[in-house]
């Protein structure tokens, strides 16, 4: 890094940002004309920008900040690492040490017989490897006109031609001829906002069974797979009811088809046990994993598989697919690390026992105020829904995801960074979070509330 450079005024940065970066998921001119907030440092849960201005980080960076900010003993590894082996691949009959040692760990960790991963950068690409790998697996088989993998609307997956293909999101599908062909889609179990008058358990199996029917109306012959978060995150933290994922499971069982769970968000303790996986009783035959993996602190991901699925790929001659950073010895040493801290931490354990129930009695209060209508947590991924009628559970005046702006700003000048999707907020704190950063964040979300409801009210959106 330009250390000169770090030690501009804050509109220079601003204004070199706007002149040559490009963000993603931004609208970029409307950026330059507000400028972007520049993060500078960050320490525990608490990150700093260049004016100086603390925020609570109640969404880990992007949902993987698990172990917290400032970690010395990562930062020790990686430069360990970089001057033993900086990089080596592990295509062509090579490997190496850190990517041994990460694989055999994820293995110990992972539940059931999920013992091989095949790593990526990230978790878009580790979906990316799912189609392929999916679809290779069948062929090795001697199926290989099962192609079609059935996905969910409102889903991520990531941001990959793959992965936004396999995403569920409409605006992402819009741009760039999305999604390519043999992928299938089934509604979500959002019941606060497609439930209507069905109870959440009656919903939950209703949305499960479109499964069976998209395996029944595809044919089964023709269906790889059905990939899903055990909590869908970037749709707006939606927890399926109690009836969904069991269903789903007796579905994936009954018809010869792979279950996925995308555990990009879910993985390495976020939902209160080491895999989403386990909170909801699933049994996947390949999981992605990425963030939580590094906390961040690195890029990398993967795609572990059950015995059987590792045994029958291996079985199908040359898989003819790999990344240039799979495995990359730097991120998996970090990785390696961050594992370390999480287990000699007892991080999960203190978060399933301690934290994330405290922090599920005071999120579920906000529920009590007048502009929520659901609040909603799983471990440590919490959601609020807004709506200017609880009993209708209805949108706001002017449009979804007005009220939801105007609640994060709210957020940001009170110290805290929760996220809005349409008018909903939520949060995916770092896991280290105590309970005394629980009291300032549900003292700032309240906060926040209750200005957002007095904008809401004068500017008639309500
Ligand atoms: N899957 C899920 C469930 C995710 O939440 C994300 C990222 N938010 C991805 C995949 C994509 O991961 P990445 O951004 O690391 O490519």
């Amino acid at each position: 890094m330009n250390m000169i450079t770090n030690h501009l005024p804050t509109e220079e940065l601003q204004a070199l940002d706007a002149a040559h970066h490009l963000h993603p998921f931004t609208d970029g001119n409307a950026l330059a004309a507000k400028g972007a907030r520049v993060i500078t440092r960050a320490q525990g849960v608490t990150l700093t920008d260049s004016d100086g201005n603390d925020y609570l980080d109640a969404m880990a960076g992007l949902w993987c900040v698990n172990i917290g900010y400032g970690r010395d003993s990562i930062a020790d590894v990686a430069a360990r690492q970089m001057k033993e082996l900086p990089y080596y691949n592990t295509f062509f009959q090579t490997t190496h040490v850190p990517a041994i040692a990460l694989s055999q760990k994820l293995a110990e960790l992972a539940p059931g017989d999920l013992n091989h991963t095949f790593f990526s950068a990230g978790g878009s690409d580790a979906n990316d490897t799912n189609i392929r790998l999916v679809r290779h697996y069948w062929a090795a088989k001697g199926k290989p006109e099962k192609k079609v993998i059935i996905s969910r609307h409102n889903a991520y997956h990531g941001s990959t031609m793959g992965g936004a293909s396999l995403g569920g999101m409409k605006p992402m599908h819009a741009q760039g001829g999305l999604p390519i062909p043999d992928i299938a889609f089934i509604d979500q179990p959002n019941w606060y906002a497609e439930g209507g008058d069905l109870d959440p358990a009656e919903f939950g199996l209703e949305r499960a069974r479109q499964l069976e029917a998209k395996i029944a109306e595809l044919g089964e012959n023709k269906v790889a797979a059905f990939i899903a978060e055990p909590v869908q995150g970037a749709g707006g933290v939606v927890i399926p009811p109690e009836t969904y994922w069991p269903e789903i499971q007796r579905i994936c069982d009954e018809h010869e088809i792979l279950l996925i769970a995308d555990e990009v968000i879910c993985g390495f303790g976020r939902t209160g046990n080491w895999f989403g996986s386990e909170t909801f009783n699933i049994r996947p035959d390949v999981m992605t994993i990425a963030k939580g993996l590094s906390s961040g602190y690195a890029p990398i991901g993967g795609s572990m598989v059950t015995d059987e699925v590792a045994a029958t790929l291996n079985a199908g001659g040359d898989f003819n697919h790999g990344y240039t950073y799979s495995g990359h010895p730097v991120a998996a040493a970090v990785a390696l690390e961050n594992l370390r801290i999480l287990e000699e931490e007892k991080i999960v354990e203190t978060v399933c026992n301690e934290t994330a129930p405290y922090l599920e009695e005071k999120w579920m209060q906000l529920g009590d105020h007048p502009l929520v209508g659901q609040a909603g947590i799983c471990g440590m991924m919490g959601s609020i829904a807004m709506t200017p009628d609880k009993s209708a559970r209805a949108g706001f005046a002017g449009g979804a995801g007005q009220v939801g702006l105007i609640c994060r700003d709210h957020c940001f000048s009170n110290g805290l960074v929760m996220r809005h999707v349409g008018d909903r907020m939520i949060i995916s704190p770092p896991l280290v979070l105590t309970k005394s950063d629980i009291d300032t964040l549900i003292d700032r979300a309240s906060k926040a509330l209750d200005l957002t409801l007095k904008d809401a009210t004068d500017q008639g959106l309500m």
